[in-house]
């Protein structure tokens, strides 16, 4: 049996040699007081990437987003979104059970964009007895359901300017961050200058075991920092954690346009099979979405793929979704594509 391609998501992408050896010989402290050398590392060269004044390392992109939300927005203020955001359709709903934050979603379009004009037509001041006022603005880069789309720099300010001349902050889910960067061939500092704080993942692409950090300012910082101890996020000896998160930074953020060139060759392979539809102007970064219009559901699709060793994710009944990391190779391209081919 040929090597199992775990295509479900980059976050199946397993630590690195070099990760797994940072880990056993990490230097660490106690991180709930802050005394964890390793983490506080970690910490400042994720702000000094980004070009943010601090730094926070969090268990996971959900309670990135979650602790900036809660340093942001006023408790009972709103937080409007994109209707296909992962904070909006993947984590629970946390915003508002726990943060107490009403929604208001606005569309993405196939691209992952929001109309700039719809999105000022959603906020609300404030003064009106009727209308919670507007307390955040939260965007998506690379937009994960809008198969990895990119959005650049103009796009980014266009809608930070909509929300900060209004007096909202405005929060980016960069969980794909550097993704969206390296298919703008940008430093990801540049895209992120007009926000206030951004969560970005050292789990998916990047190939950390466990984490994410979140950048803002040092008063930004500090709130999430109790927000995250709040729900239970204050760890131990992080620094065995953090440890993998700074060899994802040195090493890791080059190379994912090899990711990229992969889900383009996967994508044009599978576009010349009949029943596989692919939008090719949306594959930009690492995520390839396929649309089925053949005999087979993408259950059974994805059902026979697992049994060729190729692991998808399935989205609906005609949707599934392959993503590319470090582990999956140009040849392992050439693998998914004939098996593919025998499927149908
Ligand atoms: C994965 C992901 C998250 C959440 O990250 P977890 O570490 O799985 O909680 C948030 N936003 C986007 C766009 C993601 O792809």
């Amino acid at each position: 049996m040929s090597r199992i391609l775990d295509m479900r998501g980059d976050w199946a992408a397993q630590p690195t040699d070099a990760m797994r050896q940072a880990m056993a010989s990490a230097v660490v402290g106690d991180d709930v007081t802050h005394e964890d050398p390793t983490v506080i590392e970690l910490e400042e060269r994720s702000a000094e990437l980004l070009g943010k004044e601090a730094g926070l390392f969090v268990p996971s992109g959900t309670m990135g987003n979650l602790v900036s939300i809660l340093a942001l927005a006023p408790y009972g203020s709103e937080v409007i979104a994109g209707d296909q955001s992962h904070a909006v359709i993947y984590e629970v709903g946390g915003y508002a059970v726990i943060g107490g934050h009403p929604m208001r979603t606005a569309p993405n379009d196939r691209f992952g964009m929001m109309d700039p004009e719809f999105v000022q037509s959603l906020i609300r001041p404030g003064g009106n007895i009727h209308f919670p006022k507007t307390g955040l603005l939260l965007l998506e880069n690379s937009h994960n359901v809008r198969g990895g789309c990119v959005m650049n720099v103009e796009q980014t300010r266009t809608l930070c300017d909509v929300a900060h001349n209004a007096g909202v902050p405005v929060h980016l889910d960069g969980s794909r961050l550097f993704n969206a960067a390296a298919a703008l061939g940008i430093p990801a500092r540049e895209l992120v200058a007009d926000l206030d704080t951004i969560t970005f993942c050292l789990s998916k692409g990047l190939a950390a075991p466990v984490g994410s950090m979140v950048v803002g300012t040092q008063e930004q910082i500090d709130r999430a920092r109790g927000a995250r101890k709040l729900l239970g996020g204050g760890m131990r000896q992080a620094g065995v954690l953090a440890a993998a998160g700074l060899v994802a930074i040195d090493q890791m953020i080059d190379r994912l346009s090899e990711d990229h060139e992969n889900a383009r060759k996967l994508a044009h392979g599978l576009a010349d099979i009949p029943g596989f539809n692919v939008d090719m102007e949306t594959v930009q970064t690492n995520l390839v979405f396929a649309d089925l219009d053949g005999e087979k559901s993408a259950d059974e699709i994805g059902a026979a793929l697992e049994e060729h060793g190729i692991r998808t994710s399935v989205f609906g009944a005609d949707r599934i979704r392959f993503a590319l990391h470090y582990q999956i190779s140009s040849s392992d391209i050439d693998r998914v594509i004939n098996s593919v081919r025998q499927l149908v």
